[in-house]
């Protein structure tokens, strides 16, 4: 495992330009369940996972039941609001810092990385503090609207550019990724030398797709996975090094091996 850590920890501060895929799992030892780890949400409740699936359909067909639900239901991730970055969110932050870590794409919503300090990050399934308007793209700030008290006047939020329904920035399954941010997600893929996926179960496209992009380019990315079980990841081979355990004890020994390669 040290071995793991040192050769690791070399690649990153001689990549060029080193990028991070994270997922559920980083945030995970912050008292946020995943979906699919030993504990998530759907491992423990199968039904809630056919319930996330028809959340969009819901909000298209319906916005103020979709609106009462998020008020009434909103927390199946508990309190984001309350929940602390980790380790593993500044062992990042400090690696982009040291200009070793150029960007952080997140299938998050939980807007840890940001409240730890990462500085470039793009949330490719959007973010659970902001509101999008899926008609003309605009992106709000959630506490821009006073949302309990605009749903028990029986109205809804609405963009105050086109006035199209609002909905959460959050990227829901069957809803598109908006199309800008897919496109930054798809540069950093392109343009890495370096991808440490983190705490993804690689299950969930297009974002699954992205190390085996970057493996599969003419200048291939090595790809350094950290998770707490393998992935489709390890067992197809897309990734060069598989490091097993949680990414709040393994990330932070990476700095320490990264700090004592550059001192
Ligand atoms: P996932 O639930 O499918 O997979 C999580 C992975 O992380 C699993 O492979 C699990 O083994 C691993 N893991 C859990 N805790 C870990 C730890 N401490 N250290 C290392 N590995 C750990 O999550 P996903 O791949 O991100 O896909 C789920 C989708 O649901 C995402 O698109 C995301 O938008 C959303 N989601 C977000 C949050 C959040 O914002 N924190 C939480 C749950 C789900
Ligand atoms: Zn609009």
């Amino acid at each position: 495992m040290e071995e793991i850590i040192k050769d690791v920890a070399g690649i990153l501060v001689k990549s060029k330009y080193a990028v991070a895929l994270t997922g559920a799992g980083v945030s995970t030892e912050s008292g946020i369940p995943d979906f699919r780890g030993p504990s998530g949400i759907w491992t423990k409740n199968p039904e809630a996972e056919k319930m996330q699936y028809e959340i969009y359909g819901k909000f298209l067909y319906d916005p103020k039941s979709y609106w009462i639900d998020v008020i009434n239901e909103g927390r199946i991730f508990g309190n984001l609001e309350k929940a602390l970055p980790n380790p593993s969110h500044y062992a990042l932050v400090e690696m982009e810092r040291m200009n070793i870590l150029k960007c952080i794409i997140t299938q998050n919503i939980d807007n840890l990385h940001q409240k730890a300090g990462s500085k470039n990050v793009i949330d490719i399934h959007g973010n659970a503090f902001k509101l999008r308007c899926i008609n003309c793209g605009k992106v709000y700030q959630r506490n821009e609207f006073d949302i309990t008290k605009i749903i028990n006047e029986g109205k809804i939020p609405t963009c105050r550019k086109c006035s199209f329904p609002l909905k959460l920035d959050v990227v829901y399954f069957n809803e598109p990724i908006p199309r800008e941010v897919y496109k930054q997600s798809l540069q950093q893929v392109l343009e890495c030398d370096v991808m440490i996926v983190a705490g993804t179960s690689a299950e969930v496209y297009p974002a699954a797709e992205f190390p085996r992009i970057a493996k599969n380019k003419s200048n291939p990315a090595i790809i350094i996975e950290i998770n707490a079980e393998p992935t489709s990841l390890t067992e197809e081979g897309v990734s060069d090094y598989f490091i097993q355990g949680k990414t709040g004890k393994i990330l932070p020994e990476i700095v320490d091996e990264i700090k004592k390669v550059i001192q």
